[in-house]
């Protein structure tokens, strides 16, 4: 019997850590072996399983990913904290030589370096959304904006929950990155539009955000036409498909080299015609 995938979880007492926790508790070949928090959360020392609503898994919260490494035996983390702690996650990672899951959104540059310089020596899974039919979306804007050509101008709506931090959402930016693969030139982004704006620059890729209530995520795409308009649409009604999304990646990067790795990498999507 081959043994299971030794998983620790940081941000374990978010929103997406109890999805995630949920799911690993019921997926054979998966072993929730670590739960980390921030320092002072009042989380710390709760039993993981309790916190994310499902039986006790003998796993305590911790607040120092190092240590809960040391301890574990981890073999790959998965952090949905935050933009500021992710990037001294994956260096934490690194220098444990143990994998990384990272699906914080709203990363600056010097953050993305950062994780970037960690993958140099473990292998790093980051995406901004996790989820298998919204990877398959950015393939298909992609394709679209090659065949509708110079002619159709594009703008991107989201909405999230009122909790959400960052805007526009990861998800949204991905978004516009698709569209610009899909076209020759720049494609400059416009956040919102207010005032005396003067003529839409056919070029530009408008972003659009709401925030409300619960709403998981939701993010379309138009393709703005004479005479006739394209919109593709994804809509996440849960927060699983994030988690079943996330839970992939940890085992697809088992035994993976060293290296930055995206959700295109691990469904095997990059390249595919
Ligand atoms: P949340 O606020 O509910 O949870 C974040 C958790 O991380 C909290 O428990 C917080 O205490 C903890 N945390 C903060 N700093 C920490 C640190 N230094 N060390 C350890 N834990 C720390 O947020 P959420 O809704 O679960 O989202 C978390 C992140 O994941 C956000 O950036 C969000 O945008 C992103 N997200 C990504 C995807 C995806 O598919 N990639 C999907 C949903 C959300």
């Amino acid at each position: 019997m081959t043994s299971s995938l030794r998983v620790a979880v940081v941000g374990a007492a978010g929103r997406m850590g109890g999805a995630i926790i949920r799911l690993l508790t019921t997926t054979p070949g998966l072993q929730l072996v670590a739960a980390v928090d921030r320092p002072g959360s009042s989380s710390v020392g709760q039993d993981a399983g309790a916190l994310a609503g499902v039986p006790s898994t003998g796993v305590r919260v911790q607040d120092q990913l190092a240590a809960a490494l040391a301890t574990s035996g981890a073999q790959v983390v998965i952090d949905f904290s935050s933009p500021q702690s992710s990037p001294q996650v994956a260096e934490t990672c690194a220098r444990a030589q143990v994998a990384v899951v990272i699906g914080s959104t709203g990363l600056d540059p010097a953050s993305r370096e950062r994780i970037s310089a960690a993958a140099g020596s473990v292998p790093v899974v980051m995406a901004p959304n996790m989820s298998v039919g919204v990877n398959v979306l950015f393939k298909i804007v992609e394709d679209v904006t090659r065949a509708l050509g110079t002619d159709y101008q594009v703008d991107v709506l989201e909405a999230h929950h009122r909790l959400k931090k960052d805007a526009p959402s990861g998800t949204a930016l991905r978004l516009a990155d698709a569209v610009a693969a899909g076209r020759e030139g720049p494609s400059p982004l416009r956040h919102a539009r207010e005032g005396l704006i003067g003529e839409r620059p056919p070029e530009e890729i408008g972003m659009a955000v709401l925030r409300g209530g619960d709403v998981v995520g939701e993010h379309t795409v138009y393709f703005f036409g004479e005479g006739e308009r394209v919109e593709l649409t994804h809509r996440a009604t849960s927060r699983d498909q994030f988690a079943r999304g996330a839970l992939r990646a940890a085992q697809w990067l088992a035994g993976r080299a060293p290296g930055l790795y995206d959700m295109q990498d691990v469904l095997g999507l990059r390249g595919v015609k």
